[in-house]
Formats: C-alpha cells, structure tokens, sequence
C-alpha cells in the first residue's frame, strides 16, 4: 500500500514519511515538534537522506534537541520540491508556530495529503486522493465553542483574576502557550509574563517569526525572580512542569478535552480552558468534506478515536474510510492538546 499508517506512528506517503521512523524510507517530513510527532527522530536522522520541516520548525526543533539535524531542507510553506519521483509541498496547519500539513503528488498524478495536526477554523482545506487524517477529537462528542468566543472568554477571565489582584500561572504546550500570550498582549493585559527556561527558548522563536508576546521574562533572571517575588504576573508553564504554587496565584489550564462551554472552574483559584490546536469532531467531517478524498485514512497511532471518525465518515460523507494502525498498540497517554 502506497499510503499507510505503521504501528509506530509513520505516517508513510508513497516514498515519503512523515512523524514517524520507517525503515527504507530515505526523506522524513517533521509537521511539528510536540513529542508524538517526534517518534523514532534519532534513528530518522540516522538512516535519512533529507529531513524536511518549514524553516519556524527547524528552529524550534533545535531548542528541543539542543541542535537540528545536519541533513534538514527548509521550505517555506506552499514552495513545492521534488525527491524521486515525488512532488512535495507543504501548507500551514495552524496548529502552532510552522506547523505543516504534507501534499506529496507521485508521478502518475495520485495526491497523497497528511492533515497532522490542524486548526480547520483557519484554514481550507486541499482536495486529495488519499487523505490521512488527525482522529484525536474524532469522537462526535468532542465540540467546541468557537475559538472567537473561547478567546474573549479567556481575556475576560485572565483580566477579572488580575483585578482581583492574584497573579496567573497558564499550563499548555509548546506553541498554545505563546498563541495565549499574543492574545493577551493584544488585548493590552500588562502584566509582565513570565516563562521558565525551555518555555522562553519557544518564545523567543515566535519573535523571531515577528509573533508579538509583549514583555516577558526568564524566570531564572535578574529581573524574572525580583518579579516573581515582587509583583502581579502571568507564568507560562508546560503542564509537565509544576512550579511551587505562589500564593494568590489563579490556575489556568489550556486543554482540549473540555467541550461545550469556553471554561470551567474546578477548584477555589483553577480552571480548565477549552483552548486547543486541534479541529473538533464537527470541523473533521466538513474538512473531510472538502478535501474530497476517495479514501481516508484516520489516525489510530495516536490517542484518540480513530475507529469511531472512521464509520462516522462513512455513514455521514459516504467516503470510504479506514483506521490505521487496525488496532491501537502504542497505548500512548494523551500529549497533544
Ligand atoms: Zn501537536
């Protein structure tokens, strides 16, 4: 099969192979560094003769690994390259920061297209062939209110806790968090923000692709400490990452898996934001729609309900659709929000 999905997460379009080690494929696409599209990386860069990810990726690539790969290629989004017989190009996902959705076209005209993560609300879709798709909120249960509305709800609650004098401390992933402090900065909440090491590496990435964050700080700086100790801010923090709990500091957690309503408190001073990167059910099947594929392909390497979107896209669209892997055997905890 030209286009598959192995058990290990590789995404596999024709020659080329996305997310994922396989063995014998000699170009790998990174659509975007959270972990579960990193899977098998070091053995990629071991065996490939090109890896490929927009040039916002490779920058961010290298404050996860601490370097990137000798062998990477750059292309901006849309700029299409040929390896072997294959045309290759890359669209944004509006994931995070560079994130990539893959077309690869084979000689004989076929159109393979991997979805990865996406953001359907700000993006259209590209007809296909073959599509692979995300299936993690691929269950018809998982529906979101709309991101302008979860945006202002957001603003709203960050601005009420600050009034209420207490500082803030935002947990989400790498890229969500500095789409959350461009939202704040733009709404002129003027509190500094403050981000621990790896956080702040990320961030100083999305300046340099001219994303504005306002003014944030180290949190082992100078003048990150004295602000933590001294004043009213808003920390951003990997969910991973548990700093000491500051006193009258409110939780802010940015997830996905909250469907229905914008937020909901949970506890005295914490809440749950339904602030995700990826689309919902309702936005899968109208891509799919789109796209106009005669086979989709819905990802079952990865946590989420693959199986479910597979029928739900058959008896709705009346596509053919297939998970893959058939069984989920990595059993991977939810990463990607
Ligand atoms: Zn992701």
């Amino acid at each position: 099969m030209s286009v598959t999905i192995t058990n290990s997460g590789a995404i596999v379009l024709d020659k080329v192979v996305c997310d994922g080690y396989f063995p014998g494929h000699k170009i790998r696409v990174i659509t975007h560094i959270h972990s579960d599209h990193l899977w098998g990386i070091e053995k990629s860069i071991r065996d490939s003769d090109l890896l490929c990810a927009t040039p916002a990726t490779k920058d961010l690539l290298e404050v996860m690994r601490g370097s990137y790969p000798p062998q990477i290629i750059t292309p901006n989004y849309k700029a299409s390259f040929s390896y072997e017989e294959d045309t290759i190009t890359l669209f944004p996902s509006e994931h995070i920061l560079g994130a990539a959705q893959v077309l690869v076209e084979t000689r004989k005209g076929d159109k393979y297209f991997y979805s990865g993560d996406f953001m359907y609300e700000k993006i259209q879709a590209i007809e296909c062939d073959i599509l692979v798709l995300d299936a993690t909120y691929g269950h018809p249960s998982c529906i979101r209110p709309s991101f302008s509305r979860v945006k202002d709800e957001l603003i709203n609650l960050v601005q009420s806790e600050l009034e209420n004098e207490n500082s803030i401390i935002i947990f989400g992933f790498y890229g969500k968090l500095q789409e959350v402090m461009s939202l704040l900065h733009e709404a002129r909440i003027e509190v500094p923000f403050i981000n621990p090491p790896k956080v702040y590496s990320v961030s100083k990435i999305h300046e340099k692709y001219n994303v504005p964050l306002g003014e944030f700080y180290s949190s082992l700086s100078k003048i990150g400490r004295k602000i933590l100790k001294s004043q009213q801010y808003i920390g951003f923090y990997h969910p991973s990452f548990r700093p000491r709990i500051y006193e009258n500091s409110t939780s802010i957690h940015l997830t996905g898996w909250q469907f229905n309503i914008p937020y909901k408190k949970v506890g005295p001073k914490e809440y749950v934001v339904s602030f995700s990167g990826h689309s919902d059910f309702n936005q899968l099947i109208k891509y799919v729609k789109e796209s106009k594929p005669k086979l989709v392909i819905t990802d079952n390497a990865r946590p989420g309900s693959a199986p479910r979107l597979a029928e739900e896209i058959k008896a709705r669209l009346g596509i053919e659709a297939k998970p893959e892997p058939a069984k989920n055997t990595l059993n991977q905890k939810v990463t990607s929000y």
